[in-house]
Formats: C-alpha cells, sequence, structure tokens
C-alpha cells in the first residue's frame, strides 16, 4: 500500500491534485482541514474547539489531530493507497504519523512538495475566497496561515528529507502538467 504525503503551504494545489491522484489511482484520501469543517458543520467538541483555531489561522493542537488521524486510518485498511492532505503539519504530527504506520506494518512512501511562490498563493487564495464560502479564506487569515506554514510546517520538509523521502515539484503551471510530475513520483514509488 503506497502512502503519499501531499504537502505545500495553503493554495499551493493539495486539494486540486488530491481529487486528480483520487480519480486516476483509486486511493483512500485524508485531508485534515476536510475532516476538521466536518467536524464543525455538525457541532461536535472538537470541531467548537477547531473552528477558533482555524478562523485566526493557527494549528489545531497536535494530540487533537493525531487521535483524529488514528481513527480515520482504519477506514483505509483495504486501500490500494492513502492520500494525506494538510497532513503532517508539525514535525511531531510527521513523527505521529511514522508510529501509527509502523504499527499497521507499513510507512510513508513519499512526500510531494509543491512548491509556489509566496505571492501566487496569496492570489490563488483571495481568488479561491471569492467563491468557497471557507471561513479562512480572507486577506488576514491567509496572511496568518502563510506564517504558521513558515514558522511550523516548513520543518517537516526537512523530516522527509531526512528520511529520504522527499520528493519536490515545481507547482507553477497547468494543473495537468503538475499532475503528470506528481504521477511520475508515484509510480517511482
Ligand atoms: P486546510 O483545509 O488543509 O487548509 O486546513 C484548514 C485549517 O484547518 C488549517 O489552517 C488549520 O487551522 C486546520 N488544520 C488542518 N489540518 C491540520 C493539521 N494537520 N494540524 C493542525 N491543524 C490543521
Amino acid at each position: 500500500m503506497k502512502h503519499i504525503v501531499l504537502f505545500g503551504p495553503p493554495g499551493s494545489g493539495k486539494g486540486t491534485q488530491s481529487e486528480n491522484i483520487i480519480e486516476k489511482y483509486g486511493y483512500g484520501h485524508i485531508s485534515t482541514g476536510d475532516v476538521l469543517r466536518a467536524e464543525i458543520a455538525n457541532k461536535t467538541d472538537l470541531g467548537k474547539t477547531a473552528k477558533d483555531y482555524i478562523n485566526k489561522g493557527q494549528l489545531v493542537p497536535d494530540s487533537l489531530i493525531i487521535d483524529m488521524l488514528d481513527k480515520k486510518l482504519d477506514d483505509f485498511v483495504n486501500a490500494q493507497g492513502i492520500i494525506f492532505d494538510g497532513f503532517p503539519r508539525t514535525t511531531a504530527q510527521a513523527e505521529a504519523l511514522k508510529q501509527m504506520l509502523q504499527k499497521r506494518g507499513t510507512d510513508v512512501s513519499v512526500m510531494l512538495n509543491l512548491l509556489v511562490p509566496e505571492q501566487e498563493l496569496i492570489d490563488r487564495l483571495v481568488k479561491r475566497g471569492e467563491t468557497s464560502g471557507r471561513s479562512d479564506d480572507n486577506l488576514e487569515t491567509i496572511q496568518s496561515r502563510l506564517n504558521t506554514y513558515n514558522n511550523q510546517t516548513a520543518p517537516v520538509i526537512d523530516y522527509y528529507k531526512a528520511e529520504g523521502k522527499l520528493a519536490n515539484i515545481k507547482g507553477l503551471g497547468t494543473v495537468s502538467g503538475i499532475f503528470e510530475l506528481i504521477c511520475e513520483h508515484i509510480d517511482a514509488v
């Protein structure tokens, strides 16, 4: 079973490319952002806690995310592969993922790191905010999400580099062109 960490800052195209991967490879998909938004819509305790962090552009605490992911993994025992979209976002989450997969006799196959310049990210997210209905797609929260990414999430790149799992992908150009690069890496692992 392949475990693909689809990584990159907000607006780098993780959601769009996840859809392409699902369509071509039929893999299971875990987007921690989607799971949290569903928890908020269902007004669960986790949703109520997560909402404030999300609206400030901050990360939901590791312990909550890791518990949530551990439960979600059990939904995919028979999958050909799993795409992790928006997780891990801290080095502690990356370590926890390694342990959760080890417990199941497996490991991350590759980390696909989508590289997109910051101004392009801001332009994409502001544009997305016109139609997404997401409470965090506004300029103030976007700036905060990018700071959070740079300070807390970007170090995860070094974690996977040290593991020999890092694949950098230029996330500029056409969606289909970027997807071709992604497929080359998925097929190679
Ligand atoms: P996303 O849909 O991936 O852009 O996530 C939206 C928001 O959900 C983020 O800005 C965080 O507040 C929260 N979130 C999503 N995934 C995680 C994660 N792995 N760790 C902590 N917070 C997360």
